[in-house]
């Protein structure tokens, strides 16, 4: 994958996404809304939620998965509209029935998450492993081989990364941030999938979705918190490609460059769609949600 290309295409059309300013958003003015833009590439869904999908996941027949933007939920401003997460702020009921709207779409009674710590612990529940926990597990990847058991991962800045092989019909859902990133995270999940269930790595399917892009992932104290090897991905002063920094790592633990997939989708440009940390401090997290069927 040549980097370098990769990354003046995404600043080019991150740019032409750039909203000067934060948007008034109404989840049900948008719905109606005919100037906003979806990126294109993508396989998008607007019915009751606006989500959507990736090409290459999309034609394996026994995964179902969705990217579920902010629109359609119940959850009022600052976490407007369809926010997954419990634990920044929300109405816990308003919360519970955004994620029951997200299983109907899905099509699972078993929603599975984490409480996401920005480390690298990695679920794992197979067939052969570990029972479903009761309680909300605390973990950074989950990966199963259990049909019907929908995996989400929430995030607002930081990525979601679907990783599917279709042989061993072998799923993992992970939340990579910038310290999953620094921990290799998905170098562990190539790992513990190879190890656990045997997946070979040149078989596996990956999407990265709407995170931070090169566009807008400053980090001033890099040198204190990158390992050197990322300043390759360094796009101008204190600008990061973390996007890239996925696919490398990605391709050093095997992974094929024609079975990644990115959405190109930068969350910080986009809060008519997604939930920025960085753009909004105080917001809901949107949900990446997969499931064998
Ligand atoms: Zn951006």
């Amino acid at each position: 994958m040549d980097f370098s290309v990769t990354v003046q295409i995404e600043m080019r059309d991150q740019g032409l996404q750039k909203k000067s300013k934060k948007p008034s958003f109404s989840s049900n003015s948008l719905l109606s809304c005919t100037h906003v833009s979806y990126p294109s590439g993508l396989s998008w869904v607007q019915k009751t939620l606006t989500y959507f999908r990736f090409p290459q996941l999309l034609s394996n027949k026994r995964l179902v998965h969705g990217v579920f933007t902010r629109v359609g939920g119940l959850s009022s401003p600052p976490y407007d509209s369809l926010n997954t997460a419990y634990m920044v702020g929300d109405t816990p009921d308003n919360v519970t029935v955004n994620l029951d709207k997200i299983k109907k779409t899905i099509g699972s009674e078993h929603l599975m998450f984490m409480n996401q710590a920005h480390g690298n612990a990695i679920l794992v529940f197979g067939q052969d492993h570990n029972g479903l926990p009761y309680e909300v597990p605390s973990g950074d990847a989950m990966i199963t081989n259990i049909p019907g058991i929908a995996l989400m991962v929430k995030q607002a800045d930081c990525q979601g990364v679907i990783i599917f092989d279709p042989e061993r019909c072998v799923l993992a859902n992970v939340h990579c941030g910038w310290r999953g990133n620094v921990n290799n995270i998905l170098g562990g999940v190539v790992t513990r999938m190879k190890k656990d269930f045997g997946c070979r790595a040149s078989d596996l399917i990956v999407a990265i979705g709407p995170s931070l892009g090169p566009c807008c992932a400053e980090f001033v104290s890099h040198k204190d918190i990158f390992p050197r090897d990322f300043m390759t991905f360094m796009v101008r002063e204190n600008y990061f490609n973390l996007w890239a920094v996925s696919c490398w790592q990605l391709l050093k633990a095997g992974v094929l460059e024609e079975n990644i997939e990115l959405s190109r989708i930068c969350t910080r440009c986009r809060t008519d769609l997604f939930y920025s940390y960085r753009a909004e401090g105080t917001t809901g997290r949107f949900g990446t949600v997969a499931m064998i069927r």
